[in-house]
């Protein structure tokens, strides 16, 4: 930071005042976390000043004998995690992972079925607005209506009829175990390629507190910086069949050269993930999660789907006759962060919607366990009954804080 402060005095003042926005916030947005000092030195280090174009072993440059280092190191790492044939982490985000899996195999106006945005699917699955959808054929699914949870005995019947390409499995805001197994036998009653985007549950997987899509899935794309808890990035991993189609699709199909320094901080993320302690954190991310959302059902509350299995949980909020954009910027005074989302056969516009999506794995990895979740609940309820009133969501904000700094992220 030193060197900051001297060169470049108001960048320095944004970083202290984000410092301690985490710091004294309570964050429950479900696609971050926080990486380690590790993690950190590594993506701050001197390998961001390193071009590597190519693979490791057959760059388009000099000098790359040690970067290789960190790139084999980040592969071998994430082989071993999943148990993957092939890995490519070069992926300068999730997004960029899936559109090097479509670009492997699928060309423009292929079919693919995947998760509509408003039922917890991502932009890059196919929403109108992303590039996703702009090339390919899109057949959305969505959850029943009765169980708010995927139906999949709907979803082969789909698939029998529209015959995709590729289907992608996976959520941003999904609350339920997927069964990879099952949409591995609709996959093959398609003849269709399966994708499972495991950006939200990479961590979970990892630790095998989530099945794994691996055995089942012929890519699996994640992002490295929820769960998962590495820098912020993206990685795919697949049958070796894929591997030379899918390594070209990335490079030079559609990025140049790979951030060295983020792969660098994958590999440590990687390492990490190996940890027991780790493995604890996973486990105590979902226990936190069923505790957030028994004791918010206590309270009255409409939990999509009726729970959840894993670290997220979406809020419907119609009962109360609040949106989700009001609700947020309500919790936001009360120190409070998380986002507004769209809920299954939402009404209202994505800028607006009816619900919130509240994750545990910031706060988990900070060191809250079951008990804070309940204080959280606590807080969540007095926020909804307060909307409006600005005395009462400051003195919340306090408690807030409190308990966020009984649970320092850096010691
Ligand atoms: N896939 C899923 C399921 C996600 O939730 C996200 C991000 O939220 C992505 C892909 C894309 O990741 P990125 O923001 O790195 O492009």
């Amino acid at each position: 930071m030193s060197y900051i402060s001297e060169i470049d005095p108001e960048i320095a003042e944004a970083l202290k005042l984000e410092a301690n926005r985490q710091d004294y916030k309570l964050n429950l947005i479900a696609s971050e976390n926080y990486t380690s000092r590790a993690v950190m030195e590594a993506q701050g280090s001197i390998m961001t000043n390193k071009y590597a174009e190519g693979y490791p072993g057959k760059r388009y440059y000099g000098g790359c004998e040690f970067v290789d280092i960190a790139e084999d190191l980040a592969r071998e790492r994430a082989k071993a995690i999943f148990g993957a044939e092939h890995v490519n982490v070069q992926p300068h985000s999730g997004s960029g992972a899936n559109m090097g899996v479509y670009f492997s195999v699928l060309k423009p106006g292929d079919t693919i079925m995947s998760m509509d945005l408003s039922h917890g699917g991502h932009l890059s699955h196919g929403s109108p607005v992303n590039f996703a959808g702009q090339l390919y054929n899109i057949v959305p699914y969505g959850v029943s209506r009765e169980t708010e949870a995927l139906d999949y005995d709907e979803l082969l019947a789909m698939a029998k009829q529209t015959k995709p390409k590729m289907i992608v499995c996976g959520a941003s805001a999904y609350s339920r175990t997927l069964d990879f197994k099952s949409f591995r036998e609709i996959a093959d009653e398609a003849g269709a390629y399966l994708l499972a985007d495991i950006a939200h549950i990479a961590g979970l997987v990892a630790a095998g507190a989530h099945p794994s899509p691996v055995p089942y899935a012929d890519f699996v794309t994640t992002t490295t910086h929820k769960t998962l808890r590495g820098p912020r990035g993206g990685m795919v991993m697949c049958r070796e069949e894929y591997a030379k189609a899918v390594d070209k699709a990335i490079f030079p199909g559609i990025q140049g050269g790979p951030l060295m320094h983020v792969i660098a901080a994958k590999a440590v993320a990687f390492k990490e993930a190996q940890s027991k302690e780790f493995k604890q954190d996973q486990e105590q991310t979902v226990r936190n999660a069923k505790m957030l959302a028994e004791s918010l059902i206590e309270r009255d509350f409409n939990i999509v789907s009726g729970g959840t299995d894993n670290h997220v949980m979406l809020l419907n909020l119609n009962k109360f006759n609040i949106t989700g954009k009001d609700a947020e910027a309500a919790m936001s005074k009360a120190g409070i962060i998380l986002n507004k989302n769209t809920i299954p056969f939402e009404t209202r516009s994505p800028f607006i919607t009816s619900g919130i999506r509240i994750g545990t794995p910031a706060a988990t990895t900070r060191g809250m366990k079951e008990m804070e979740m309940v204080d959280i609940a606590g807080f969540i309820e007095n926020v909804i009954l307060n909307i409006g009133n600005d005395k009462a969501l400051m003195e919340i904000s306090s408690d807030v804080e409190q308990l966020c700094s009984r649970f320092p992220i850096y010691k």
